[in-house]
C-alpha cells in the first residue's frame, strides 16, 4: 500500500489506533526480537491509505482508567479491585494484615 498524500495531516501528538480518513493500517518503524514478535516499535507512523502521521497507541493506553478507592483505614488510594471488603470497610492488603 502506497499512500497518497494529497490529504496527508499531522495528528501526532495524542496515540490514535484508527486514522480520520478511516484506515486502520499503519506504516512504522518496527525491531523484531528473536521469536519473531515486535520488540519495540517507534510512535511515528504513517497512515497507508492516506499519508497522515500519527502517535501510535502502546498498550498502556489501551488500559481503561483504574478504578481507585481509598482504603477506610488508612485512607491511602488503593485500585478498588485490590482492597478487601469488610462488612462496609474498605481495606487495602497492609491494613488486612494487621487487622
Ligand atoms: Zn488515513
Ligand atoms: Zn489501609
Amino acid at each position: 500500500m502506497k499512500p497518497d498524500y494529497t490529504q496527508a495531516m499531522d495528528i501526532r501528538g495524542k496515540s490514535t489506533a484508527v486514522c480520520p480518513c478511516g484506515c486502520e493500517i499503519w506504516n512504522l518503524k518496527c525491531k523484531f526480537d528473536d521469536e519473531g514478535e515486535i520488540d519495540m516499535y517507534f510512535l511515528d507512523m504513517e497512515c497507508a491509505e492516506c499519508g497522515t502521521l500519527a502517535t501510535a497507541p502502546t498498550p498502556v493506553d489501551s488500559e481503561p482508567d483504574k478504578d481507585m478507592s481509598a482504603c477506610t483505614r488508612c485512607e491511602a488510594m488503593y485500585e478498588t479491585e485490590t482492597l478487601m471488603t469488610m462488612g462496609d470497610w474498605l481495606v487495602c492488603e497492609i491494613c488486612w494484615g494487621d487487622l
